[in-house]
């Protein structure tokens, strides 16, 4: 999973955003190396920035708007909860780290097979966006999986960059 490689590669021990990495955004973005939803993903989910998290689903939305052509209220719903999603991705039961303990040694953790990536369900889905519980799966899946393509290729861009600015710069 990118999130795992983007943990290993660039965070240290801690989930704490650091300052390299911030800076690192910033140079991005400013001489236009990064997309600004990207850029504002990043910050909103490691860096804990309200501001940016309005800001990505702003750009997501238009983004979806545009690719899609649906309303933009409705890009705004399926937007947030695919930002949600990105933000909390960690699984429960094991907390993102793939095991339990189980009596004195770790297992896999049943939940997510190991992988410690959170797996939404339809209802939670909708919650997050707002919209109907029982019709999600048939009137708004295919619509949702393609703002999340267009999100997580926005992600996977600004992340590779970032990690080669940092190798460089180190
Ligand atoms: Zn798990």
């Amino acid at each position: 999973m990118f999130k795992d490689k983007y943990a290993s590669d660039v965070r240290s021990s801690n989930l704490a955003w650091n300052e390299r990495e911030e800076k690192a955004i910033d140079r991005l973005t400013a001489i236009g190396m990064s997309d600004q939803l990207g850029a504002a993903l990043f910050r909103f989910k490691f860096g804990s920035d309200a501001f940016s998290g309005k800001r990505a689903i702003h750009l997501l939305a238009h983004k979806a708007k545009c690719n899609l052509g649906v309303e933009l209220s409705y890009a705004t719903k399926l937007a947030t909860a695919c930002i949600k999603e990105f933000v909390l991705d960690n699984c429960v039961p094991c907390n993102g780290t793939g095991l339990i303990l189980n009596g004195a040694r770790y297992d896999k953790c049943g939940k997510c097979g190991g992988s410690g990536v959170k797996r939404h369900s339809d209802s939670e889905r909708a919650l997050a966006a707002g919209l109907p519980v029982e019709n999600f799966a048939r009137n708004h899946q295919k619509k949702f999986d393609q703002v999340m393509t267009c999100m997580m290729a926005s992600v996977a861009a600004t992340g590779a960059k970032t990690r080669q600015l940092l190798r460089d710069a180190a």
